[in-house]
């Protein structure tokens, strides 16, 4: 199952896909493809779930 950068948009291989990029927030869980947007989202969380919740 390919996921896609929840920062970036960026597509995510599920061969590269590193267990520790994901973050659990608000019951939803969010995944990165690098610790950079991983640490993008935790200073701003609220930026992407809104983002997502308009959809
Ligand atoms: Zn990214």
């Amino acid at each position: 199952m390919d996921h896609k950068c929840d920062v970036c948009g960026f597509e995510i291989e599920s061969k590269n896909a590193n267990p520790d990029l994901k973050e659990d927030y608000q019951g939803k869980t969010y995944n990165f493809c690098c610790p950079l947007c991983q640490a993008t989202f935790k200073t701003l969380p609220e930026q992407f779930v809104t983002h997502a919740a308009n959809q």
